[in-house]
């Protein structure tokens, strides 16, 4: 039986999680469950797999034990960011499911790799901001890492069983190719990006996910994320690591080798099957998703990504080249414009424009202490919002 932490519950992976797990009662315990919006659905959810422990935002937990209390729930509230790291810490944890969106999920992340667990990673903000840092502390505790994110976990099942043991290039890969589906946008010219509004931007083509990430696909900058996420989980430079735009989101991204030989890994676009790989790896369950027919898939198409268009990957790649805190800088500039955009404060065109000049008006630094980086995320999110009235791109 293994006992898994569910940070982040009522999210999109964290209801997909929750589908794989129920399905296989005699394999996962749910321990620990925690939400931060939505806590009717979090109340549900411990009616109907009572945790053990419930975590929930400071100024809801009083109401929330009361709440479960009377439905007869022995369950612990825990509160607040504190709260989380406890949950990930908990010795009877095995396995902790990290499905918090942005920043928020760091700590909590963190507080599970330190503590050596095994950790199934979906908040790819964390890994984005701590890099260095991050795997530094896996390395020393010996946490697990397994990537949920689709591509980064395609890759994970196209690289050699041992592939942790040896640089990738003595093993004869030459290259990671992240997939993309291109978002709602794709195809789109600057001019007509103009006055796209944030329903549009939501509207995900292939995929139905949580509203920052797919604010985040539109633009580009979730593979952009997802550049940075590669880098740090396979250990290979950004150069190594291209984007290819794949529109039907069949192909999850792929492998080369310096045969010739390119391994994708192909499926169904619901996160069910990552999840499901992640969770039983290294055995094989069900996830509920659907088998992949191949006569109902008409084709299958590639297409290099629109720079132009769609600055933020290259932005993503400057940042990692600067290295240090860059990457932070972009991630908390990125999580303000994002916010700005989904309140109609800024258009769409300004999300990418704002983290440039972010960017542009931080000093990079090194990164590897962690109070450091916080206090440097905190200056760029001020930063960011002190632009927002000066930007060229407007409303
Ligand atoms: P979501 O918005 O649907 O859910 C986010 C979860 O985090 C919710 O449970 C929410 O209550 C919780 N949360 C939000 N703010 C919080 C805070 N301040 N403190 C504590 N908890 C907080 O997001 P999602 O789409 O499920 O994405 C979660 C993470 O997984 C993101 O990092 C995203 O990039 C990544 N991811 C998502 C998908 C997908 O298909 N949805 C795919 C790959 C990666
Ligand atoms: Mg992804």
């Amino acid at each position: 039986m293994k006992r898994v932490a569910l940070l982040g519950a009522t999210g999109s992976i964290g209801e997909s999680s929750l589908d794989v797990l129920l399905r296989h009662p005699d394999r996962y315990q749910i321990f620990g469950v925690s939400g931060h919006q939505r806590l009717d659905r979090l109340f549900d959810i411990c009616l109907a797999t009572r945790p053990e422990i419930a975590v929930v935002p400071d100024a809801a937990a009083l109401a929330f034990e009361q709440r479960l209390r009377h439905a007869g729930l022995t369950t612990q509230v825990l509160a607040g960011e504190a709260g989380l790291m406890t949950l990930a810490q908990q010795a009877q944890v095995d396995c902790v499911i990290a499905a918090i969106v942005g920043a928020a999920g760091l700590l909590p992340t963190l507080a599970a790799v330190e503590q050596g667990k095994q950790v199934l990673l979906a908040n790819k903000e964390a890994l984005v901001m701590s890099g260095a840092l991050f795997m530094d502390r896996a390395g020393r505790s010996g946490a697990q890492l397994l990537p949920l994110d689709s591509e980064h976990n395609a890759i994970f099942q196209c690289l050699p069983t041992h592939w942790k043991q040896a640089p990738l290039a003595e093993q004869g890969i030459t290259q990671l190719l992240l997939t993309a589906s291109g978002g709602p946008f794709r195809g789109k010219s600057r001019a007509q990006l103009q006055s796209v509004t944030p329903e549009q931007a939501i509207a995900h083509p292939n995929w139905s996910m949580g509203q920052k990430i797919s604010v985040d696909s539109a633009t580009l900058m979730n593979k952009g994320l997802e550049l940075i996420e590669a880098c740090w989980l396979f250990d290979l430079p950004q150069e190594q690591i291209d984007v290819v735009v794949h529109p039907q989101s069949i192909i999850h991204s792929m492998v080369r080798y310096t045969d010739g030989s390119v391994l994708a890994q192909m499926g169904q676009p619901d996160m069910r099957t990552p999840i499901a790989h992640a969770l039983a790896w290294p055995e094989r369950i069900d996830s509920g998703v659907a088998a992949l027919d191949f006569m109902q898939l008409s084709q299958l198409e590639f297409q290099a990504p629109d720079h132009q268009a769609f600055p933020c990957l290259n932005l993503a790649r400057q940042a990692m080249s600067a290295g240090g805190t860059a990457p932070a800088i972009l991630n908390a500039a990125n999580e303000v414009a994002v916010e700005a955009f989904l309140a109609r404060q800024i258009p769409f065109l300004a999300i990418a424009e704002l983290v440039e000049r972010t960017l542009a008006a931080s000093s990079v630094q090194a990164a590897n202490d962690l109070d450091f980086l916080l206090s440097e995320d905190r200056q760029a999110r001020q930063r960011a919002q002190q632009l927002i009235p000066h930007l060229s791109t407007t409303l």
